[in-house]
């Protein structure tokens, strides 16, 4: 199958007037993709899982009926599925398209596992470095210094 047919297979499965279409998640990603997204929001969520994907083996789709990312919300996803790629549709088409940028630093948006580190004893809003690759991302507590290889598994 070429390339435009198996867009347009995708395009059949997932045909939304408007809203994002987030492809290229790495599977299997995709529910805490929509734990993150929440779906207290109207329209159509539909979730798509195990896909062959050239560049991932198995990818998962996410699709939000009238749903506009927030760059808060972007950050978060990143550090889930920094793979991801965003497409924005209206009028059944897309209208945009763009990576996921993995942000250089994270403030407030993760939990730190060490139980000792000061952000679980006093309320301080955490702060975490980027380190690694933004397609293999690693994180640093910038209080106690330790270094995370999940940073999936961090976010609130
Ligand atoms: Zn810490």
């Amino acid at each position: 199958m070429n390339a435009a047919k198996r867009a347009e297979k995708a395009h059949k499965v997932y045909a939304i007037e408007s809203g994002t279409v987030i492809d290229h998640i790495p599977h299997p990603m995709a529910l805490k993709v929509v734990e993150i997204l929440g779906v207290k929001q109207d329209g159509i969520l539909t979730v798509g899982m195990n896909f062959p994907s050239q560049r991932l083996g198995r990818k998962d789709i996410v699709k939000v009926e009238n749903l506009k990312l927030t760059a808060q919300v972007t950050d978060r996803l990143a550090l889930v599925a920094p793979t991801a790629t965003i497409n924005i549709i209206e009028g059944s088409r897309v209208v945009e398209k763009r990576p996921i940028h993995v942000p250089k630093t994270f403030r407030g948006l993760l939990r730190c596992p060490n139980p000792n580190c000061i952000t679980n004893i006093e309320s301080v809003s955490t702060h975490f470095v980027r380190e690694g690759s933004e397609s293999e991302p690693a994180v640093r507590c910038t209080y106690c210094e330790r270094l995370y290889r999940e940073p999936a598994q961090l976010v609130v």
